[in-house]
């Protein structure tokens, strides 16, 4: 599906399945970076000349392009490195002023712990049961416990497909006055997003998990929240005025971005989204994808999933019993198979379930059944040459 559009697979038999750590990039999302650098390189927001003003046009054009395809408005997005950056930014210009306690999932991306933990924010756990769902009983406790905390959780698990239930943890989460951030690295180019629907007081994002280029995400926040956080690193353009006595500084989201930003992403960032929208059966693919993943691993006799969950997507995680998983990905490699084995930077869900990683399968619009058959015969072969 699609494989034409994407350069990386023009020359190299390549099956990539490690999609969930960053996906290829479309033809037209180079273009328009290319078309950046070679017709109008210039900085943003600084300036008058005419390459100037179309850059910052392009760019301020991909804010309201991320803000529709998140059902935000432009003002409310704040450009960032990435997921990570933007739940450090958040620790850093608001939870750690305003809350004792960060209410998190053992589900969690090692980027949505370690923020919280280097501010010495107090940390409480939401357990999963046995197919790795959020106790939605044991989550309603912990906020009546307590109450006006902040809540950072994930929409989809990097590590098992588990998909969140955002919509109702938000909803509980305002009933006991706690805000709440959802961490959505993993559900750009999976599930359509709606931050007004869910009412989620911030929502990060990464370009790279759906088709854009690294080093660009965004932070959506809700204006009457960002209004009231301070910036979070200083430098030009943020500023409305500066002396050695004071400075003042712009209202959000440009409060937030000091410095040159990363102008050709955000651009690329752009290309992708539009891509992306014209991707169609995207859900019922990436359904097909994962069932038929699921069902050849499960004709093995000696493959162990995590989860039994249906509200699973984007990708699917295992072990063979006996066999070391990294040993897995290096003979998969060999035969041009690139998935991902580890933790996935999730070590704490890891320990609960007493493994130190697991082999993970993930998916995008351009894998195929075909490559799945191929990734299970090659599978076979690695087993037979470890046992
Ligand atoms: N959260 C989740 C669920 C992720 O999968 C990732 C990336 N693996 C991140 C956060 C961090 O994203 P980034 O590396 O793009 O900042």
């Amino acid at each position: 599906m699609n494989k034409a559009d994407f350069p990386f697979f023009q020359d190299q038999d390549i099956i990539y399945l490690d999609n969930a750590a960053t996906t290829q990039k479309p033809q037209v999302v180079l273009d328009a970076m290319n078309e950046y650098y070679t017709q109008y390189c210039s900085n943003t927001h600084r300036g008058s000349h005419d390459l100037g003003n179309k850059a910052t046009q392009e760019y301020e054009d991909t804010r309201k392009c991320v803000a529709e395809f998140i059902g935000a408005q432009p003002h409310e997005l704040i450009f960032t490195k990435g997921t990570t950056e933007s739940i450090n930014l958040l620790a850093s210009s608001y939870v750690k002023d305003n809350f004792n306690t960060v209410i998190l999932s053992e589900l969690e991306h090692h980027s949505n712990i370690l923020p919280w933990q280097l501010h010495e924010l107090y940390l409480e756990v939401i357990p999963v049961d046995k197919d790795l769902n959020i106790d939605l009983d044991g989550f309603e406790k912990l906020v009546r416990k307590h109450p006006n905390s902040f809540v950072a959780l994930t929409h989809i698990s990097n590590a098992f497909g588990i998909v969140n239930p955002v919509k109702e943890i938000i909803s509980l989460s305002h009933k006991y006055g706690c805000k709440v951030l959802i961490d959505g690295a993993q559900a750009l180019a999976h599930v359509p997003i709606d931050v007004k629907e869910l009412n989620a007081d911030f929502y990060a994002v990464s370009a790279h998990k759906a088709y854009g280029p690294t080093g660009i995400g965004a932070l959506y926040g809700k204006y009457e929240l960002l209004e009231k956080m301070s910036p979070y690193q200083g430098g030009g353009s943020m500023i409305d005025d500066v002396s050695f006595e004071y400075s003042t500084f712009l209202d959000p989201p440009f409060r937030f971005e000091a410095g040159t930003q990363a102008i050709a992403e955000a651009i690329g960032f752009k290309a992708a989204l539009l891509y992306l929208k014209g991707l169609t059966s995207l859900k019922e693919h990436n359904r097909t994808l994962l069932t038929y993943a699921k069902k050849r691993l499960l004709e093995r006799n000696d493959v162990e999933l995590y989860t039994q969950a249906k509200n699973v997507c984007g990708n699917i995680s295992f072990n063979i019993k006996d066999i070391h998983h990294d040993d897995i990905g290096i003979l998969l490699s060999k035969q041009n198979i690139m998935l991902r084995t580890g933790h996935h930077c999730a070590l704490p869900i890891m320990k609960k379930l007493a493994i130190d990683g697991t082999v993970r399968l993930s998916f995008a619009h351009y894998n195929s059944l075909d490559e799945i058959d191929k990734t299970m015969t090659a599978l076979d072969k690695a087993v037979g040459m470890l046992r």
